[in-house]
């Protein structure tokens, strides 16, 4: 009989890749799920039995957008922080490297961290540096190009899941789509996705300042189906919904041509539009952080911004079903990552990540940017992880934010 290293046995189970919710038994040997019943079997024997009454016992959540580059940007958390002391067993950092910097991260972040990094290269060469705010310098077309995207993605074939570029208004009024057009000339190359920020960053030729309805319009235009979009619910006038009233006809299209929306929870997150959406039929594909320190110091984290608990639990309160949110952070992201045999599943033969979410009652109010308030009386926190079979406590502190 096998003696398997950990046994958990849990009232509430909740794994959307093979659509289960309830009881189940889970066996872990040698870092990988080798046993999974939809009964709890007290005949399993373990070296280590663990029991969860009220707890849900989730995949191991994958967040798509963390910012981990640690002293090369000034606004990068270290990597543990953001993924297994947050409740995430994997990580995915947007653009902190490019081509020239992704061997740093990694030799210095990846290697160095207990939980799964992985990242989407910049399109240009150097990454965001200080919060990559020198768009016209950092980020134009003579800062990218096609080979070096290749190159880097040949090296790191492991961890570079796809390409993070910007659509939005700065770099559409100086070089319109270029850019992102390279981009996705290397992700055809790579047979890797590309993942798109937008909403107004960098600084703006006014000359040539695109219309606000056209920018996110003429971005969608070149993506390719299964390429991500970030920031669905944010509330910039040039971003996803915009000024619209409605959710615009480019936004519907490019949701049924199979491109990919991303919460990208960040600093423009908005309930008003959220709920647009959601009332309208467009959940997120993906819920994730875009957890980062302050943009405007030289490495100051005092002040954690945008917890991936924050960004899942707001959503929760919004009224997205707890099943279809675990997707949002299990399966949904894992097929991004083309790794969905592997994480983001509890099914024999994948890597023994999971994420434990306990109940907290408390009477907390979650505000978002335009200030709006709603008041959560129960949230769910990730109070554990196991990391390759490996039980881990996370940190609660500032988890709601
Ligand atoms: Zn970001």
């Amino acid at each position: 009989m096998t003696v398997y290293d950990t046994v958990i046995t849990a009232k509430h189970v909740c794994d959307p890749s093979i659509d289960f919710f309830g009881p189940a038994t889970i066996g872990i040997k040698e870092g990988r799920i080798e046993y999974f019943d939809a009964e709890p079997t007290p005949t399993v024997e373990a070296k280590n039995n663990v029991h969860y009454e009220t707890e849900i016992v989730c995949p191991g959540f994958i967040d798509l957008h963390v910012h981990v580059y640690e002293w090369v940007t000034n606004f990068g958390v270290a990597p543990d922080k953001a993924g297994i002391y947050s409740g995430a067993t994997t990580i995915v950092d947007q653009g902190s490297s490019g081509p020239w910097t992704v061997g740093g991260f990694h030799e210095f972040i990846k290697k160095q961290a207990t939980t799964d990094v992985r990242c989407f290269v910049s399109a240009n060469l150097a990454g965001a540096l200080m919060g990559g705010m020198e768009g016209t310098t950092l980020h134009g077309p003579q800062m990218t190009r096609v080979e070096e995207i290749v190159k880097a993605y040949e090296r790191y074939p492991h961890m570079i899941c796809g390409i993070k570029s910007h659509g939005e208004s700065g770099g559409l009024s100086h070089w319109d789509t270029e850019v992102l057009e390279q981009a996705i000339e290397a992700g055809e190359r790579c047979g890797i996705p590309l993942y798109v920020h937008t909403g107004e960053l960098f600084p703006v030729d006014d000359a040539n300042r695109p219309p606000l309805e056209s920018v996110v319009q003429k971005a969608l235009d070149v993506l390719r189906p299964g390429d991500v979009v970030a920031h669905v619910y944010s509330n910039m006038p040039d971003g996803v919904v915009g000024q619209a009233k409605t959710v615009p006809p480019w936004v519907k299209a490019a949701f049924e041509r199979g491109i990919k929306f991303d919460i990208g929870y960040g600093i423009n997150f908005s309930y008003r539009i959220a709920r647009l959406m959601l009332e309208q039929g467009f959940p997120p594909s993906t819920i994730s952080s875009d957890i980062h320190g302050d943009f405007n110091a030289y490495h100051d984290l005092s002040l954690l911004d945008y917890s991936l608990a924050g960004a899942f639990n707001r959503l929760l309160a919004l009224g997205l079903p707890m099943a279809e949110a675990v997707k949002c952070l299990t399966y949904s992201p894992a097929r991004i990552l083309k790794s969905e045999g592997e994480i983001g599943t509890l099914s024999v033969g994948s890597v023994a990540d999971i994420t434990v979410l306990e109940s907290h009652s408390l009477d907390h109010e979650l505000s978002d940017a335009e200030g709006e308030s709603i008041t959560l009386s129960d949230a769910w926190i990730p109070s554990q992880v196991f990391k390759d079979g490996t039980s881990h406590q996370t940190d609660r502190i500032c988890f709601l934010t």
